[in-house]
């Protein structure tokens, strides 16, 4: 149901209010049942309600929620423990969202680079927030009108397009910042010698390889990080959306030569706090220990597959359970709606493209069951 709650009006909320969720079901207040391939946009990977996360949290909640980043709590030193060993290098800094992530980022780079080099070199497309200084880096116009002047600094290349990349860095570049995979911008992968290629770009140049993984990263592409997945090693990566399976987190990791910041140089309240850090343990726990991100490249075919055999459905693209399903029809906002009227939650992030992005721990039968629910919706609108 709709609301005339008193919230700005940011969202074009679906007309659906859900009170409940265990693992990839999602509940109404009216005892509707959904499955849930979308996952709060690429965020609940470790299902809904997953009880080793709720204990955590509870455990967590019970103890000690929040003392100030002035002292130490153990579950932030342990979390930044288990993600550089995931990572295999680097320093963590924890905030509470992905865009506070990539600030973070963009603030690191030009302090490592030094006076007079700030510029950053981003992907038309890209999407790296709604603050201003993260708006200014996301390459999509449209999300700018009303907002500018943005911050300066921020230059924009089209993916995947190496030439253009090396064209754009310059002496006052300090970093080069693009997702692996852009989420927001219909789910498209950087081609593999694109990745390579800025690799060398950055080296060569003197300037920083930073990489958006706040939607690829944590076993969503089927490896720990995208970038492991195209073998190619930033300096900087930024995550938050899975990390705590929806609690509000964020993390920059640097290696160690530009992880610079020294104290004074960039702080927050809540970030690292104690509760998200508990469940962003647990969550890696059932993740990685429980097996989920070694499965995801079965899933992911799994998916692909069953998507590919409806009619419609032109192209399946993307990497691990970060799927769009490319329609020959540009009604994907229509084929969305019917798809939640008739139990199955996805979303369209393009005029024809579905994104599907469900817990990792999804089963075969889900999967199966998804692709039904959505050929159903395709027919709906289309008959
Ligand atoms: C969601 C997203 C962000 C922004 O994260 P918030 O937590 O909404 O600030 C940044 N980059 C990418 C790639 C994202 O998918």
């Amino acid at each position: 149901m709709s609301s005339d709650a008193p919230l700005m009006d940011t969202y074009a909320r679906a007309p659906v209010t859900f009170v409940g969720g265990r693992g990839c079901t999602l509940f109404d207040d009216a005892g509707n049942e959904y499955l849930d391939c979308l996952g709060g946009l690429a965020v609940v990977a470790a299902g809904h309600a997953n009880d080793r996360v709720t204990a955590a949290i509870a455990e967590q909640a019970a103890k000690l929620v929040h003392t100030s980043n002035i002292y130490w709590t153990r579950p932030m030193q342990d979390l930044a423990a288990r993600l550089v060993e995931l990572t295999g290098w680097g320093r963590v800094f924890f905030s509470n969202s992905g865009a506070e992530a990539n600030e973070c980022a963009i603030k690191l780079a030009r302090k490592w680079a030094g006076a007079g080099r700030y510029k950053v070199v981003c992907a038309e497309g890209g999407f790296h927030g709604r603050t201003l200084a993260t708006l200014a880096a996301t390459g999509q116009p449209a999300k700018w009108a009303g907002f500018e002047p943005l911050p300066a600094g921020f230059v924009h290349a089209p993916f995947n397009d190496l030439d253009a990349f090396a064209a754009a860095v310059d002496d006052e570049t300090a970093a080069i910042l693009v997702e692996p995979v852009q989420g927001e911008n219909g789910v498209v992968p950087a081609d593999p010698d694109f990745l390579a290629g800025l690799r060398e770009l950055a080296s060569a140049a003197g300037v920083l390889l930073m990489f958006d993984e706040v939607q690829t990263g944590v076993g969503r592409t089927g490896r720990f990080w995208a970038h492991q997945l195209y073998g190619v090693t930033p300096d900087v990566v930024t995550v938050a959306k899975a990390l705590a399976n929806g609690l509000p987190i964020g993390a920059t990791i640097a290696s160690e030569s530009a992880a610079v910041f020294a104290p004074g140089d960039h702080a927050t309240t809540f970030g690292g706090g104690p509760v998200p850090c508990a469940a962003a343990l647990a969550t890696l726990e059932v993740l990685v220990d429980g097996g989920h991100v070694a499965g995801v490249e079965r899933k992911s075919a799994l998916l692909a597959q069953c998507l590919s055999s409806l009619p419609q459905v032109r192209q399946v693209r993307g990497k691990g359970l970060l799927l769009a399903a490319v329609l020959d029809t540009p009604r994907a906002v229509e084929i969305t709606a019917s798809a939640l009227a008739n139990g199955l939650v996805v979303n369209a992030v393009a005029p024809d493209a579905v994104r599907f992005a469900p817990p990792l721990v999804i089963g075969d039968e889900q999967i199966a069951d998804a692709a039904q629910l959505f050929a159903l919706a395709i027919d709906e609108v289309l008959a």
